[in-house]
């Protein structure tokens, strides 16, 4: 298996469109590396200059130590499989499944030893001699997976391989690729726009936005320490609540004071944050650190804001509230009668609070 290595790596493609910018990132041998962030922001183009479907314009990538800017796709040893699982229709599963070997003018019984495996792994055996259009969705991604693991690659390639799924079987597919990931101690790098599919998938996140890295870290160091209010706001589902004020220091504290209402932070991050006394700042808060359950014991500060409307899921409710100013998300436990219109009482877990510079976004730690 393989680790790759991306050094200052730039596309810029006709037109004078800069997709990637500066990109520097290491995905260890065995690793499962996932791309995120929204559409448009380079993370195809990224996995396409790796499997060496687009030409790099800057810098350089490796796959174990060795350069391949300009090493032919078919010779780098990876594996890709796409969003629209790119099946031949006229060829049977298994056929579909060969094909990549035959070209390579592999042996015949070894062909048939590696499709036999490859099926037995995704559990396709019973169709192999069908046509993909005889096939649902979730069975034509797995016969464009078993294409790839035929193959034994250095690592494998997933551009959004899900999306044209649905929901249950995006479900499914997911546990499955997990699995895979498991069983053949593989390099993967998966690109998706969906945060829940990165934080279930990945050994490790990329989160990019307008072709520039964001963070790189374990699904839930992002998810406890994002690094800035873009990464803060794009994973976690609902988003984290981003509040617009200022820090205000009296009575011998630090308060978070928004147009209605204030919070006294704790005193490690009243220290932290003392020199930025009178500046505007963001104060962001999950909806799962707020809470409309009792803590007799609790210190946490109480936010008083209007229910403006609530959505119960079953083993929780989505309380969706505003402030009269900024509009916000709790997700409680309780399933309290609340009234539309009334002011709801929640508990804020300041421990778990984020403070972002309101000019740049980052993160004030
Ligand atoms: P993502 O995969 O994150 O949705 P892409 O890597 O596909 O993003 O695209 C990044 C940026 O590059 C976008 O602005 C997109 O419009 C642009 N782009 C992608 N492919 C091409 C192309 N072949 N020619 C010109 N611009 C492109």
């Amino acid at each position: 298996m393989a680790n790759v290595v991306l050094e200052n790596v730039y596309k810029t493609y006709p037109g004078k469109v800069t997709a990637v910018r500066d990109v520097n990132l290491e995905i260890h041998d065995q690793e499962f590396m996932v791309l995120v962030g929204p559409s448009g922001c380079g993370k195809s183009t990224t996995l396409r200059m790796i499997a060496g479907l687009e030409e790099i314009s800057g810098g350089s990538i490796y796959i174990d130590g060795r350069k391949i800017n300009d090493v032919p796709p078919k010779d780098r040893d990876i594996a890709m499989v796409f969003q629209n699982y790119a099946l031949y229709p006229h060829m049977s599963v298994h056929q579909n499944m060969a094909f990549g070997l035959k070209l390579r003018k592999y042996p015949k019984p070894e062909i048939a030893t590696r499709v036999d495996e490859a099926a037995e792994i995704l559990g396709i055996q019973d169709y192999l001699q069908r046509k993909p259009k005889a096939l649902s969705g979730g069975q034509r991604q797995r016969v464009a997976v078993g294409r790839a693991i035929v193959r034994k690659p250095k690592a494998f390639l997933f551009d959004e391989p899900l999306s044209n799924l649905d929901a249950k079987m995006r479900v499914q597919m997911r546990m499955e690729i997990s699995k895979l990931h498991n069983r053949l101690a593989a390099t993967m790098i998966y690109v998706t726009h969906d945060q829940v599919e990165a934080m279930t998938m990945g050994d490790r996140i990329v989160v990019m936005k307008d072709g520039i890295i964001q963070q790189v870290a374990p699904p839930m160091e992002i998810y406890r320490r994002p690094a800035n209010r873009f990464v803060a706001g794009f994973i976690g589902s609902p988003s984290m609540n981003f509040f617009e004020g200022r820090l205000d220091s009296r009575d011998g504290g630090l308060f978070f004071q928004e147009e209605h209402f204030a919070l006294q932070l704790p005193a490690a991050a009243a220290t932290r944050l003392a020199s930025r006394a009178g500046q505007p700042i963001v104060f962001g808060i999950r909806p799962e650190d707020l809470s409309d359950s009792a803590a007799p014991d609790s210190e946490d500060p109480i936010l008083q804001a209007r229910l403006e409307v609530k959505e119960p899921m079953g083993a929780e409710v989505f309380l969706y509230l505003n402030t009269g100013k900024t509009p916000f998300i709790a997700r409680v436990d309780g399933h309290k009668p609340y009234a539309i219109g009334e002011e709801v009482p929640l508990r804020v877990n300041l421990e778990k609070s984020h403070f972002f510079d309101s000019e740049s976004g980052e993160v004030l730690t």
